[in-house]
């Protein structure tokens, strides 16, 4: 039996669960709360580096994943290792995360938002959309997958989501007291992030309008989905 996790993160390449979710996810590790990834693609084509070959790079990112996460206090780190960029809202997919959310029984799934327009990278895009139908209705759905249902793995109702990068955000975590450790564990991901000062100073402003108006200085973002109270 799987020990459920509070909160389920998924992201589509190694990284981006950093940039749009890290402080919040340090918060709810710092308040008690278990938190899992699900990485989807091993994200083989982030580079314009002409000397490194692709297996290599995806390689590298899973231990820069893994880093990152345990800089967070991150319990477990799932790969689905679908190649970058090949990313499909295929029947596979779905009963993926439809499995790992029975599994875990995840109160709030954290992922990228979908609905960002025109240009939003494919693999973004599908991930949020093919978790969303994840959760409802397949995961909450006896009879969904039968053999999901044979293997022990009962129905689950996520309560909330919350999708970063979005367009139209209706929620705000205060990651004032995290901020440290997001930029630490974004500095994991060596291949993506240059070690520049210039990354901190660019996190925290953007953390700085996000938090405007509010009594706290820094925060992150969301477009929350309230499913079940
Ligand atoms: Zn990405």
């Amino acid at each position: 039996m799987t020990k459920p996790a509070q909160v389920m993160v998924v992201t589509p390449h190694p990284d981006d669960a950093e940039l749009g979710a890290a402080g919040t996810v340090a918060r709810w590790i710092s308040e008690g709360k278990d938190v899992i990834y699900v990485v989807c693609t091993n994200g083989d084509k982030g580079t314009s580096d002409t000397n490194i070959k692709s297996e290599e790079l995806a390689r590298i990112r899973e231990q820069e994943q893994l880093a990152a996460a345990k800089v967070l206090g991150v319990r477990e780190v799932i790969f689905l290792g679908y190649p970058d960029q090949t990313l499909e809202d295929t029947p596979e997919f779905r009963k993926e995360i439809v499995r790992l959310i029975r599994m875990y029984q995840p109160e709030t799934v954290v992922t990228v938002d979908p609905y960002r327009r025109y240009i939003w990278h494919r693999d973004h895009r599908i991930t949020s959309q093919v978790t969303l139908d994840a959760i409802f209705p397949y995961a909450r759905d006896l009879f969904a997958y039968p053999d999901l249902l044979e293997e022990g793995l009962q129905p689950h109702k996520v309560k909330e989501v919350l999708l970063w990068g979005s367009e139209d955000s209706n929620y705000r975590s205060n990651i004032t007291e995290t901020f440290d450790i997001k930029i630490a564990a974004l500095r994991c991901h060596k291949s993506q992030v240059s070690s520049a000062p210039e990354l901190e100073g660019w996190m925290r402003e953007r953390a700085k309008m996000m938090a405007e108006g509010e009594d706290y200085e820094l925060a992150e973002a969301f477009h929350q989905v309230e499913i079940w109270r």
